[in-house]
């Protein structure tokens, strides 16, 4: 009965891999079929929708891959890039601080 259980849960152990395999692979497959039509002209409307959907799975999978903390500028809190506002090449915590940052540049500076 337990070896039973142990097949099952390899079954679907091994299903997973496969799973995350093939998509690794249609992933590399479908970037480099995008590639590989250099010419815009040829079908635009199909390379458009590529485009698109490969722009989707990076948004998708790039907050799961690297999300490095940043500093505000305003009250030095760290907060996840996802997270963080920029106003004028500064990064902060919230659209709060953003504004009262801006509404007085040099008032932190001066310090
Ligand atoms: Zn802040």
């Amino acid at each position: 009965m337990r070896n039973f259980i142990l097949l099952i849960a390899l079954f679907f152990v091994t299903q997973w891999l496969l799973k995350k395999l093939r998509r690794a692979n249609e992933r590399s497959q479908a970037e480099a079929r995008a590639d590989a039509r250099s010419d815009p002209r040829a079908d635009s409307r199909t390379s458009g929708a590529n485009t698109r959907t490969r722009s989707d799975a990076n948004v998708g999978s790039a907050p799961q891959l690297l999300d490095p903390l940043i500093r505000c500028a305003q009250c030095g809190v760290h907060t996840p890039r996802s997270e963080s506002v920029v106003v004028a090449g500064q990064r902060f915590c919230c659209a709060d601080h953003a504004r009262r940052y801006t509404a007085a540049p040099t008032g932190r500076d001066a310090r």
